[in-house]
């Protein structure tokens, strides 16, 4: 593990739960958006593949390295958008970045991000949010440029 006291304070098991998880690890094989995120300030990077069918996200699958709460928190974006409508996944990514920034409280989040309210405590460290944000943001970049036609993008939190 990373040595990361601040993590003591958040909801630690399930983070590291998601963490470790493989369920959501890897690429989807032919991918209909392909969208690479960065956190330089952290050195966190995430792939998404995502394959859509009928406008619905068949499968999701994050590929990448970083820290405990980027990948925690890109597993808890797959398995949340996973067969939502790429509406209802930009969505349920606008929801949790509002309620991330402060704007609206975790608890008006819809019951499929539920696990992702153990991220809730990030608040508490400015400097990580962006740590948390780099896949909803990834995925969010990747379903608008899917909707103009763009397969593969780059997103680069600053
Ligand atoms: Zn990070």
């Amino acid at each position: 593990m990373e040595g990361d006291a601040e993590l003591q304070d958040l909801y630690r098991e399930v983070l590291l739960d998601y963490f470790r998880s493989t369920r959501h690890r890897g690429r989807v094989a032919s991918p209909d958006i392909e969208s690479q995120g960065i956190n330089p300030l952290c050195g966190d990077e995430v792939v998404l593949t995502v394959s859509v069918r009928g406008g619905v996200v068949e499968d999701c699958k994050i590929d990448g390295h970083g820290c405990v709460i980027s990948q925690s928190s890109a597993a808890m974006m797959s398995e949340a958008v996973k067969g939502q409508t790429l509406e209802e996944a930009s969505k349920l990514a606008e929801g949790f970045k509002r309620a991330m920034l402060g704007q609206s409280s975790f608890d008006d989040l819809p019951d499929v991000l539920d696990e992702a309210r153990a991220l809730e405590g990030v608040q508490k460290y400015p400097a990580r949010i962006k740590c948390a944000l780099l896949s909803w943001n990834t995925l969010l970049l990747g379903v608008r440029s899917h909707k103009e036609g763009k397969k593969e993008v780059q997103y680069q939190e600053k």
